[in-house]
């Protein structure tokens, strides 16, 4: 069966990211057929203050000779040799100052899409700073660079993957989906509320989601699980959420969603269509 996995993370060790073929060749004979690529970047600062922004479960995976991820992009692409397999997403989780400056530097890279971690302020759960506290700016500023890129992602048809909790930010989910109305966003993990994502879909189409991170929670519950899917086919993805070199555990979640009782249609959208349509490329599948 065809899948995309639409939330892999990237950046970290050389030693780790490198020499990982033979997951992706596995993966690839399953039905893989794209990664969107979620890539940690520098913009310029001390891993002292990298570091504090990446949640502390994977911080192991980030070490300061390899933090910025532009360089191993490269080194990843040249060894898979194929050029569509891999759909970077440039993470601007820590963009500060002249967001355009930034983006002008790093979008070369070929960056296909945007990816950030929304946090205007202390997250206890994730053990994760808020940038705005990091550089020692306002929490306007950290609001003001986030919506810059944003609209840099409008314009230029980038879609979004924002990491945030609809528990807590709910009003800001709400004021990015309808100050971007162009702008593609998932607000990956069911936004951390069924509920809460369901009134945003229902009101916003370009409002998307993922069931990353979920799969323990899914097979406590699955009829519900499976009801919700079938309710928001439309705008519902796959993703694993792992760690480049980690992405064995793919397999695992692949075959949880084959074990839903989902209509065949349902489920190919959920594994493969919605990504495409997500990206914008749904006429090219
Ligand atoms: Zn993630």
């Amino acid at each position: 069966m065809e899948f995309i996995d639409a939330h892999l993370h990237f950046g970290g060790r050389e030693d780790e990211i490198l020499g990982c073929q033979d997951i992706y060749v596995k993966l690839k004979a399953l039905g893989l057929r794209k990664v969107y690529l979620l890539c940690f970047t520098t913009y310029g600062l001390d891993f002292s203050h990298i570091i504090r922004v990446a949640p502390y479960h994977a911080r192991s995976h980030y070490h300061p000779d390899f933090v910025d991820s532009n360089p191993l992009l490269q080194k990843v692409r040249d060894e898979l040799e194929s050029e569509d397999f891999i759909v970077p997403f440039l993470d601007f989780r820590i963009i500060h100052g002249d967001v355009e400056s930034w983006l002008e530097h790093y979008m070369p890279f070929g960056y296909q899409g945007l990816k950030t971690l929304f946090i205007p302020e202390y997250d206890d759960f994730l053990q994760v700073e808020s940038p705005a506290d990091i550089l020692k700016t306002t929490k306007s500023s950290y609001l003001d660079w986030q919506q810059r890129v944003m609209d840099y992602g409008q314009q230029n048809s980038l879609p979004l993957i924002c990491h945030l909790n609809l528990h807590n930010h709910f009003e800001y989910a709400t004021e990015f989906l309808s100050n971007f109305p162009h702008l593609q966003i998932n607000f990956p993990h069911l936004g951390f509320s069924r509920k809460k994502m369901g009134q945003l879909l229902d009101k916003f189409s370009n409002c998307y989601s993922d069931i990353s991170g979920l799969y323990d929670h899914i097979e406590k519950d699955p009829k519900s699980y499976c009801d919700y899917i079938e309710h928001y086919q439309e705008r519902v993805m796959f993703g694993s959420d792992c760690a480049w070199n980690e992405a064995k555990r793919t397999e695992g979640y692949l075959r949880r969603v084959e074990g839903l009782s989902l209509n065949p249609g349902c489920r190919r959208k959920l594994l493969h269509d919605v990504a495409l349509k997500f990206l914008g490329k749904e006429n090219q599948g």
